[in-house]
């Protein structure tokens, strides 16, 4: 549910008074919130996230994102999520993990060449790098970026995964409102294998609870729509990409005066996340490859205070092989310069004020709070919460959840991977006890978590990595 996928814009139309339309993924056609992208027309490109487009984007671009998308299998997963959590259920075995790739398997292996060569070119001395994006993660290792860089750079995978973060306390909140009779619990598809304390939501729907998967919060508004006489709950979770539509969805609920949907809100945000990390006695990063998905939200100017406090650099990048090189070959050069600055790498979808009429969605529906992350604890004023106007479709408070206990598996160390204490096949249970058919934490679970990345990718053995904390 992290990524932003590419698509042509073949309709527009107004529905409820919202900016509505049809955009085309290679073949795939979807419908479309627009609201936030007044400038499309019909024809355009644009970067769509959970059924929002958040950004314009160039057609040459879109093209080379969607056949991205299409090979690596993710088309359908992003875009017919109920259909790929089924399959997800049932996933390939570890004979069927996918090796690393090498670079003449790079899209354009002669431009990567040609950056792995400067990179290592420019590089004098280690340095520890974060990407803070999960999908940035899955890109570097499927890949195999971090291996065929200079031994002296060090990718470390930064906690940019909304599944993967979101508190086992909300998760086991989540349960028992999928448990309540005449609830229609309504989640993105990642959610439903992510383990509470005790069960998940695939159990919860097992044992009759009414658990849907939806594309778009939109379609969890709809099935407020159509059924008045039932409780319909969505668990709005997500970094900032993912926040306007659910903002939208909690606007729309207002005006169409709907008295039976909720929102279980999750909402984290990046920057408080990158001050906690330095603000670490013990932190090592060096440096930061920001989210370009998120950036193209919220713009590039809330990094700005970051750079100057830390004297890090922060680069501004994509998710795609040759987008993530970019941003490694700009930071090196920074931090080889001895410069720390902000910098886009992005600039096909980002602008420095990011997108305007979400954000001021974002500042009318959520106002910011301390938040929980999962493996981490809690960050001060690092998330979101629904606003005093929008508090009625707060599920927390609409449900009597009672006291929540949590308990963690005493195996999994999702903790440390997510704080970058470890790296996945560094846990004694990867590939063991934890295997995407028995996941035991949410980072094996999510499309963008790391364990689940190196299972897929074949990194089954570990590797001697720094095992230094980064937080205290
Ligand atoms: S491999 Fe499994 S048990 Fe180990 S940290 Fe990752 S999710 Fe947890």
């Amino acid at each position: 549910m992290c990524l932003g996928i590419p698509g042509r814009v073949t309709e527009i139309y107004e529905a409820g008074g919202i900016r509505m339309g049809k955009v085309d993924f290679a073949g795939i056609t979807k419908e479309v919130c627009l609201a936030y992208v007044p400038e499309i027309q019909l024809g355009d490109y644009t970067i769509v996230h959970v059924g929002f487009a958040i950004t314009q984007l160039d057609e040459e671009s879109a093209r080379e994102s969607l056949e991205l998308f299409t090979e690596m299998g993710r088309l359908n997963e992003e875009l017919n999520p109920e259909e790929a959590e089924l399959a997800a259920s049932f996933p390939p075995p570890r004979c069927g993990a996918r090796p690393v790739k090498y670079l003449d398997e790079f899209r354009d292996p002669e431009l990567a060449a040609s950056m792995f060569a400067e990179i290592r070119a420019i590089t004098t001395r280690p340095w520890a790098i974060m990407e803070v994006c999960g999908g940035q993660t899955h890109s570097i290792i499927r890949n195999g970026i971090d291996q065929l860089l200079p031994p002296e750079i060090e990718l470390i995978h930064g906690p940019g995964c909304p599944v993967c973060v979101t508190p086992l306390e909300m998760i086991d909140k989540a349960l028992v409102i999928a448990g309540v009779p005449n609830v229609i619990f309504c989640s993105f598809g990642d959610m439903l294998r992510v383990p509470g304390s005790e069960k998940d939501l695939f159990r919860i729907k097992s044992e009759g609870g009414d658990v849907r998967i939806v594309y778009s919060p939109l379609d969890a508004v709809k099935i407020a729509q159509v059924n008045p006489t039932r409780e319909v709950v969505f668990f709005a979770i997500g970094f900032e990409t993912t926040a306007p539509a659910n903002a939208m969805a909690a606007h729309l609920a207002a005006q169409l005066e709907l008295k039976n949907f909720s929102l279980l809100v999750s909402h984290v945000l990046v920057p408080p996340a990158i001050s906690a990390i330095m603000e670490s006695p013990v932190c090592r990063v060096q440096a930061f490859l920001a989210a370009g998905h998120v950036c193209s939200v919220m713009g590039t100017e809330e990094y700005r205070p970051l750079v100057e406090k830390y004297h890090v650099p922060i680069v501004v990048t994509g998710f795609e092989p040759l987008d993530v090189l970019e941003g490694i070959r700009r930071t090196v050069l920074q931090l080889e310069g001895g410069r720390a600055e902000l910098d886009n790498a992005y600039a096909r979808a980002v602008r420095p004020e990011g997108n305007l009429p979400a954000r001021q969605m974002l500042g009318d529906v959520f106002e910011v709070t301390d938040r929980g992350w999962r493996g981490i604890g809690v960050i001060p004023q690092s998330g979101w919460r629904l606003a005093e106007h929008y508090r009625t479709f707060d599920a927390e408070l609409r449900f009597d959840v009672g006291e929540i206990r949590t308990q963690e598996s005493a195996l999994c160390k999702s903790g440390e991977v997510l704080q970058g204490l470890l790296k996945p096949n560094q846990c004694p249970a990867f590939g063991k006890e934890c295997t995407p058919r028995t996941p035991l934490g949410a980072t094996m679970v999510s499309t963008e978590g790391a364990c689940a990345a190196y299972y897929q990718y074949g990194r089954f053995t570990a590797a001697s990595d720094h095992s230094i904390p980064l937080y205290s």
